[in-house]
């Protein structure tokens, strides 16, 4: 899942909250209401955006956001005193080099759900910190959002926002709130200019800002709606906290058009894809300055999704590969035949070797796109279709899409992990990519070898030329280098798999580049794949997919305890007591099960990623697990259901803490195969864990 998403999902959690009935509890019981505190050690430029007045007589609320530097240095008093004044969410703009390298904030306020980084870069900077200014703010329009959106939440107040030293970036977001409550410019430089630089600040930079919100003919506000995509709602909700303490109503109109989108929506996923379009006109001219107003009227659009369905429920978005289906060059009124063909889809996955063998570790999710014409773009022809695809100018015409349109329709979903397979009505061949595959046609091989592409980041293994020029590069599948000691795939060959070693002729290209077998893989041609490249796409799926779907009772995880969420008591054990982990059920091969009970001093350390840092925002994020040195006490059969039950007996133990472990591995050995789909998994993507803390009293 992408990290854009979750903080979607994060922002969608929080909305759907009443007002003040998302403070996390452990902040809520410290809380006291103390006034932000006039002095912190160790933190530059921390101060409340209050008290201001604004041109119209209003006066800027406490307790609603303040801003400051980082907080690396900050001293146990001022951690103190920022805990009693009760800050919610820290938004921190520090941008992943400088998060790596200085460290989060300390916890509890580095750490989740209280942060939310909302990185804010600039392309590249220059000694003209007039144009450093302007770049950031024109830079970052992505960020302004995210923020003003956590900021039209209440149950986000008080939010504390800030980057390194808390100068320009958190200048920049703090000018921004003051102008959309109305206070006067020059209480705007002057608020600015309180601010402690390594260097002093210029006036003239935040100038530029200016000037840029200025030349919209509706100002900032304006600006931010045409360009940052912020609801009118969201604009109206931040200038309503920053100025009123009065809980904001929902306006009439709001709640009107939002009934009338769900009734097109339900339409659209019914497959009365005519008359959704209609619902979604009629609302967008008669509410056209409603939230809903304004993605119905974007559903109106000729080119638009006009509908959604889930085709397969594996089970929780969350652990599951999500893929969206969608459609190019498909009228509204043809959408009836790309809901055949999509339905296709899931079962080609099922019927296929390696994603038939985790098929249910997969959801489908098809989206309908309207397009206002049927034909794809060739040379100078151009037609209107919602992803505007293209034939290629290389030999073959393969067909491409607009991946960036792709990500919108993709982000108009209820749930998506950045991943599609595009069917293009009048295209032929393929291409894929970045989690987009582009399918001239219907369903066929050529889906396979472009998911391939898509999902498992593969390369070529076919020698013909398609016109591809420059340097091969290296991959998982194909080397630039016949060195044995260099293969990326050595471990087959250290193993003694026969058929696997460097072979060339792969990347379009006859000569310079090696692929690990001859012949047989989807990546050449064909439906199947050789065996380096399944070992990276079960891997790939195992990035995502946790082995273990549910634990009962909650668990108490090692690392990175969130201290916000209410402490799960260790169990007490008088009596036996039972555990459950369910794991996730590959077609024709089990998950194995194992259970642990350790006294508290033998528990193994909790994992950390390989290289100490995060850094790919999946399942490798967590790191190898380590070694248990004890033997188990039990493994287990899973019921029906997927489901392993162990019972803990405390009888005979002496008094103390004790841990009930239970790890699932996918040791991916098929019946009637010779070698394990996975031979080399240094992230441990293949195994999971679950522990209980249990208290056995004398
Ligand atoms: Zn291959």
């Amino acid at each position: 899942m992408l990290p854009a998403a979750g903080l979607l999902v994060l922002v969608a959690v929080m909305q759907s909250g009443t007002l003040g009935a998302v403070t996390p509890p452990a902040l809520a019981a410290q809380a006291t209401g103390a006034e932000f505190p006039r002095a912190l050690k160790g933190v530059r430029n921390a101060r409340e955006l209050a008290g201001y007045r604004t041109a119209g007589g209003d006066v800027l609320r406490s307790r609603v956001v303040a801003r400051s530097g980082a907080l690396l240095a900050i001293d146990p008093a001022g951690l103190e005193a920022l805990r009693a004044y009760g800050i919610v969410r820290v938004v921190d703009l520090r941008v992943d080099d400088e998060f790596a390298d200085q460290g989060a904030d300390p916890p509890p306020f580095g750490r989740k759900p209280v942060l939310v980084r909302l990185p804010v870069r600039v392309e590249s900077m220059s000694a003209d910190w007039r144009e450093n200014y302007r770049n950031l703010w024109l830079e970052n329009a992505p960020a302004l959002r995210a923020f003003l959106e956590l900021l039209a939440d209440p149950a986000n107040h008080p939010l504390l926002v800030h980057g390194s030293a808390g100068t320009d970036r958190t200048g920049i977001f703090a000018a921004m709130l003051l102008e959309l409550a109305g206070v006067e410019r020059k209480v705007i430089r002057e608020e600015h200019r309180r601010t402690d630089g390594s260097r002093t600040i210029d006036p003239a930079w935040l100038d530029e800002v200016f000037a840029i919100w200025d030349a919209h003919q509706a100002g900032l506000p304006g600006w931010l709606e045409e360009n940052a995509d912020v609801e009118p709602s969201v604009l109206r909700a931040v200038r309503h906290h920053l100025l009123s303490a009065t809980p904001l109503a929902e306006p009439a109109e709001e709640a009107e058009a939002r009934e009338q989108l769900a009734a097109a929506e339900a339409l659209g996923a019914t497959g009365k894809y005519a008359r959704a379009v209609a619902g979604y006109a009629k609302l967008a001219k008669a509410l056209p300055d409603t939230t809903a107003g304004r993605v119905a009227a974007r559903r109106s659009q000729p080119n638009a999704l006009v509908g959604w369905q889930w085709l397969v429920q594996s089970g929780p978005p969350e652990n599951r590969v999500d893929i969206v289906l969608l459609g190019d060059g498909y009228l509204l009124k043809k959408q009836a035949s790309f809901d055949k063909l999509a339905e296709r889809m899931p079962k080609e996955f099922e019927r296929h070797s390696v994603f038939g063998e985790y098929f249910s570790y997969h959801n489908f999710l098809r989206g309908n796109l309207a397009s206002e014409e049927d034909g794809v773009d060739m040379g100078e022809r151009s037609f209107s279709t919602a992803l505007n695809s293209r034939a290629s100018d290389f030999a073959q015409g393969q067909v491409t899409a607009d991946h960036k349109l792709v990500h919108d329709y993709l982000a108009q979903l209820p749930h998506q992990d950045g991943l599609a397979i595009v069917f293009v009505r009048a295209g032929s061949l393929g291409t894929g990519g970045g989690g987009v595959a582009v399918i001239g046609g219907g369903p066929s091989n050529t889906v396979f070898h472009e998911w391939g592409h898509a999902f498992g980041g593969l390369m070529d293994e076919y020698s013909s030329d398609v016109g591809y020029t420059g340097g091969v590069r290296s991959g998982v599948n194909v080397t630039n280098s016949p060195d044995l000691e260099q293969l990326p795939w050595k471990h087959w060959i250290d193993a003694g798999r026969k058929g696997v070693g460097a072979f060339e002729g792969a990347a379009g290209r006859a000569k310079g580049a090696w692929k690990a077998m001859a012949s047989g893989c989807a990546m050449a041609s064909g439906r199947d794949f050789c065996a380096v490249c399944a070992e990276a796409l079960v891997l790939r799926i195992y990035g995502q997919v946790d082995p273990i779907d549910a634990a009962a009772p909650a668990p108490h995880p090692l690392a990175d305890e969130d201290p916000f969420a209410d402490p799960v008591p260790p169990l007490a054990a008088d009596a036996p007591l039972d555990f459950a982990v369910t794991v996730m059920r590959p077609a024709t091969h089990a998950l194995q099960v194992r259970w642990w009970v350790l006294p508290e001093d033998r528990v193994p350390p909790a994992p950390s990623p390989v290289g100490g840092r995060r850094r790919y925002g999946d399942r490798r994020d967590r790191g190898p697990l380590a070694v248990i040195e004890e033997p188990h006490q039990a493994e287990t059969r899973a019921d029906r259901d997927g489901t392993h039950t162990f019972t803990f007996d405390p009888k005979g133990l002496r008094p103390g803490r004790y841990r009930v472990i239970a790890r699932a591995v996918d040791d991916t050995r098929l019946s009637g195969e010779d070698w394990p789909w996975v031979l080399h998994d240094p992230h441990h993507l293949l195994r999971s864990e679950r522990g209980w803390w249990v208290v056995v009293e004398r």
